[in-house]
């Protein structure tokens, strides 16, 4: 079969692969619509280590082409999303998290891009297909439930890490298509005011439809004084972020009132360093909590997110502003998600 991937680190192409052989608990897949994702350009780039001759994607929805002998809830030609993160729910160290993304190993539950091929492929396997796949239900588009297996699961759970209240002032850093959908859970969560750190004009127009209020530059001065500036020298109650490096960690400490959580679900750089004042942490006495996570996986997190589409919370389609069609247009897709153009939010494949 054929698949898009890298063949070494900065260098991508197709690759020829055998069709991934079934075990007894899992399926093979073949995906419909794929959608390019900042981690695979981060991963062709080297971010998940010296990888060769590896497919790349982990964005996917399609159709049961092939089930085990042991899998019970799905037969071949269902159309189903597939979370990014596909958990071994045998193994302890799952069973003992909450967001499932780690076993034993960090990052353990992330098997596409980790330890093997990816969705930019004719098939591709799911491990434990009957806790890893979530059936599309009727009254979410395949393109929407698509949406659900990254980005609104991670932007969703950074929402959720910062435990939103009501009425919460709320910065978010960055408005990728992660940051739009923290801010969009944020908002549901009952957030108030919602403070938005990007530039991007077509961005700054989701971001509102999602719940922005307002919108800082980070290219306009350092993000602390601006947040300080606009909220009386207070701070938000919880960050959230979404985008930069590790001096925006360290702004986004020093922001945070007292007693407040700073969410963390950017992905840093290997050479991203975090030194800040002591100060800024208030010395370490200032109830302030730091966390950082990974999207959350398995089928029932898609499961619940595709009903918040399905009875109109929200609508993540908002966020696909390039449309592919076909196979062969797969280096072009993503070779617009490694350079991003301005006006790009997400793209997808149609791959059939
Ligand atoms: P994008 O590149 O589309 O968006 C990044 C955003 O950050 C943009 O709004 C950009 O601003 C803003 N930004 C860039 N530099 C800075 C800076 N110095 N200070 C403040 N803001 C800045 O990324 P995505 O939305 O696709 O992904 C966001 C991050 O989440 C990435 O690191 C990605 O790898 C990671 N990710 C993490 C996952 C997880 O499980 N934790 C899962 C998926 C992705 P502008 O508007 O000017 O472009
Ligand atoms: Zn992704």
């Amino acid at each position: 079969m054929r698949g898009f991937g890298m063949h070494t680190v900065n260098d991508v192409g197709w690759i020829e692969k055998d069709r991934p052989a079934c075990g007894p608990l899992d399926a093979i897949i073949r995906p419909t619509i794929v959608a390019p994702c900042s981690s695979d350009t981060h991963a062709s780039h080297g971010g998940s280590g010296p990888k060769t001759e590896m497919i790349l994607g982990h964005e996917a929805v399609g159709i049961v082409d092939e089930v085990g002998a042991s899998v019970t809830r799905f037969k071949v030609g269902d159309y189903v999303a597939v979370p990014c993160v596909t958990p071994d729910w045998l193994e302890p160290g799952v069973q003992n998290t909450t967001a499932f993304t780690h076993d034993v190993r960090m990052f353990g539950s992330f098997k596409f891009l980790g330890v093997k091929d990816g969705t930019m492929a004719e098939f591709f396997h799911v491990n434990q297909a009957d806790a890893n796949l979530a059936l599309i239900p009727e009254g979410v588009s395949p393109e929407a439930a698509l949406m659900t297996v990254d980005m609104m699961s991670t932007g969703f759970r950074g929402a959720e890490l910062a435990e939103i209240e009501a009425g919460d002032t709320v910065v978010v850093i960055g408005i990728g298509p992660v940051g739009l959908m923290a801010i969009a859970g944020a908002a549901l969560m009952g957030a108030g005011r919602i403070i938005a750190v990007g530039t991007r004009p077509k961005a700054m127009e989701i971001a509102t439809s999602y719940g922005a209020s307002e919108f800082i530059s980070y290219k306009d001065g350092p993000l602390l004084d601006q947040v300080m500036a606009r909220t009386d020298g207070k701070g938000p109650h919880k960050v959230i972020i979404a985008g930069g490096d590790g001096k925006t960690l360290g702004e986004a400490v020093a922001m945070t009132r007292p007693t407040g959580i700073i969410s963390n679900i950017n992905f840093y750089d290997v050479s991203d360093k975090v030194e800040f004042p002591m100060l800024w942490w208030g010395l370490g006495m200032a109830d302030k909590t730091i966390r950082g996570t990974f999207c959350t996986g398995g089928a029932e997190r898609i499961v619940r997110l595709m009903d918040m589409i399905k009875y109109g919370r929200i609508d993540p389609t908002l966020m696909i502003t390039h449309k592919f069609d076909g196979f062969d247009q797969l280096p072009e897709a993503f070779d617009l998600m490694d350079k991003k153009s301005p006006d790009l939010i997400k793209p997808i494949v149609y791959l059939r």
